[in-house]
């Protein structure tokens, strides 16, 4: 089965820019007002890279 990335919010701090908004080359990634990061379903392609760039492990595949 294709992996999805999702977001596990209660790892995430919610405290500063998420890195990840940059590092997507999609632009996929957003953050909610109160820091949430955030995934555009439509563009996302589940290439994982996101993974690597949150210390939190906020990404999940
Ligand atoms: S899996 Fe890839 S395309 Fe999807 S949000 Fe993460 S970096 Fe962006």
């Amino acid at each position: 089965m294709k992996r999805e990335i999702t977001v596990v919010e209660q790892r995430c701090p919610k405290n500063h820019r998420c890195p990840a908004i940059f590092a997507c080359p999609r632009g996929a990634i957003s953050q909610a007002n109160d820091g949430t990061p955030m995934i555009d379903k439509e563009k996302c392609t589940n290439c994982g890279i996101c993974l690597n760039y949150c210390p939190f492990k906020v990404f999940q595949a």
